[in-house]
């Protein structure tokens, strides 16, 4: 029940307290959608329409598009002043998009879908009931996939697999960035401050309140997918190793296993040669041996090579991204009675994520 304060009683589960009139921020990441993002603001805003005790805002990105993607935006933006656009400098990528959008998104919590219509805008207010029951990350959760080529399905089949036996904070599995985030979260989002974005993998570890919504995903409205296999191969490598230091430990295992094995190989041929009078011969096992070495050598120097360029990305603390227009009212957070519990100052360790136009 509402109180005096406008705010709902403390969720049974103990979340923070949700306001009875809330603002949701849409937040939709847009590269190259001119084909669809005029019907994707038509059918999310009736998704809205449909959805009670909500106040919405939306936020485009648009991530450097070359196509007509912006001026659309700019149309849909001048008949609809809910809408704000916000178009980077360059093309910085789906998650940085999205980030970018975090940021720049004030709601009580935060909607992130993609622009092709995959995500179902109808699944917002299902997502958006669960926040309102005290959940603080609702996410999405794909039943099956419809419409994709079988290798990208068996490839996210077993990224997802993989990453969570190796991550840190379990990354819950078949889901993409379709959610709702509560405002603390989206929050500790921000409040994190490295590059190898993988906003999924992160907010799973932000921990919080977490759940599934299960939704049957879309095939794409129109226009094409942005992401090749070599892209996502990028992607999944960037989701193990910003989540885990495993790679690195299975390597020093490997190298101990490999001198363990050498230094047996060496009493054996010491103990040949001091007992029996014989020797250990062979050409072969000496070269097999050093091939074998040299490789992993250079296999596992490459691994090392990941994280330490990692590390240079995140040492030169650039921005993340930049703006080069922004479109619709610079906006004010609203002064809420909840304001203490949910409000941190944004970018609370003062690092320059983005710069503002
Ligand atoms: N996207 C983006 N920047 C990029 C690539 C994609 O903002 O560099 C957006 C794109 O417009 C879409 C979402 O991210 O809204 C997901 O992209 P896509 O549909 O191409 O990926 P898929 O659904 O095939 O994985
Ligand atoms: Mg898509």
């Amino acid at each position: 029940m509402a109180n005096a304060d406008g705010l709902e009683g403390r969720t049974a589960a103990g979340g923070s307290p949700r306001p009875t009139r809330a603002l949701l921020s849409v937040v939709v990441p847009c590269f190259n959608e001119q084909a669809v993002i005029v019907e994707t603001h038509r059918q999310i805003s009736a998704a809205l329409a449909e959805m009670q005790r909500f106040d919405f805002e939306f936020v485009y990105i648009d991530d450097g598009s070359h196509d007509e993607t912006l001026d659309l935006l700019r149309d849909i933006q001048r008949n609809d002043s809910r809408v704000r656009v916000l178009a980077l400098s360059r093309n910085f990528g789906h998650q940085v998009a999205i980030v970018a959008g975090l940021h720049e998104a004030i709601g009580d919590a935060v909607a992130v879908i993609d622009a092709d219509l995959q995500d179902p805008p109808s699944v917002i207010a299902d997502l958006a009931a669960r926040w309102r029951d005290g959940v603080d990350v609702a996410y999405g959760e794909r039943t099956e996939r419809t419409d994709e080529p079988s290798i990208k399905a068996w490839a996210a089949w077993i990224f997802y697999r993989l990453v969570n036996k190796l991550a840190d904070a379990p990354i819950p599995l078949d889901s993409g960035d379709f959610r709702i985030i509560d405002r603390r979260v989206v929050d500790a989002l921000l409040a994190m401050p490295e590059r190898d974005l993988m906003v999924r993998g992160m907010t799973a570890w932000a921990g919080f309140r977490q759940e599934a919504v299960p939704f049957r995903r879309a095939a794409r409205y129109a226009g094409e997918t942005k992401f090749s296999p070599l892209g996502s191969l990028r992607m999944a490598v960037d989701g193990m190793l910003s989540f885990s230091r495993l790679p690195l430990r299975i390597a020093t295992w490997a190298g101990a296993l490999a001198a363990g094995g050498a230094v047996v190989g060496l009493a054996y041929a010491l103990a040949v040669r001091l007992f029996t009078g014989a020797w250990v011969s062979g050409w072969t096992a000496v070269l097999i041996a050093v091939f074998f070495i040299g490789g992993a050598q250079m296999m596992l120097l490459g691994l090392l090579g990941e994280y330490v360029g990692r590390i240079y990305g995140e040492v030169k603390r650039r921005p993340l991204y930049f703006v080069k227009e922004r479109l619709g009212n610079s906006p004010s957070p609203p002064v809420r009675a909840d304001e203490s519990v949910l409000r941190p100052t944004r970018r609370a360790n003062g690092d320059v994520l983005a710069h503002r136009a």
